[in-house]
């Protein structure tokens, strides 16, 4: 469980932590992995969603797992993309946030990944959480802290 205060600071922004699932760059499934490299590039994120055509979160693409689709014994064949899907390389097996109020479980999944994708009961992507956007918020807790309660050291400890 989270400390009262330090929960407090960190829901004290009024801006929410969650990027809207319509300003993240994503990639459909049948997608072929020449389409995510362009998304990818473009972008500058070295990893995306991968949603389906019921707009459901399956997973992520990364450069590095399309990147790995162009080697072909000792070099680079680009064209070897158009004829692969993203769903045959995709990483599917991700925790999704279905509680993104729950901000124990963002805290420690965002150890792990440097996102997490927000969806509701059917799975509908909805957005994601950035560890960008929980490290401002515990930027501002460590900052303000003493500001808003009163701390004392357990001489216990
Ligand atoms: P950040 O904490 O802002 O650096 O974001 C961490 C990661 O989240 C990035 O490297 C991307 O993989 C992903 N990400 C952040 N914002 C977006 C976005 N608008 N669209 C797609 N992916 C994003």
């Amino acid at each position: 469980m989270l400390d009262k205060a330090v929960e407090t600071l960190l829901r004290m922004s009024k801006d929410s932590y969650i990027i809207p699932g319509d300003v993240v760059a994503n990639v459909s499934d049948t997608n072929n992995c020449y389409h995510a490299l362009l998304v990818l590039t473009q972008t500058g994120y070295s990893k995306i969603p991968v949603l389906n055509n019921k707009e459901q979160f399956c997973g992520f693409v990364s450069l590095a797992m399309v990147t790995k689709q162009m080697m072909e014994s000792d070099r680079m064949n680009p064209d070897r993309l158009m004829k692969i899907p993203v769903s045959e390389i995709m990483e599917s097996d991700v925790a999704v946030v279905e509680d993104p109020n729950d901000l124990e479980q963002v805290l420690n999944r965002l150890i792990n990944e440097p996102f997490l994708p927000v969806v509701n009961e059917d799975r509908i992507f909805t957005g994601i959480i950035t560890r960008r956007e929980i490290l401002k918020r515990v930027n501002f807790l460590a900052h303000n802290l003493e500001d808003y309660f009163q701390v004392s050291e357990n001489a216990d400890k």
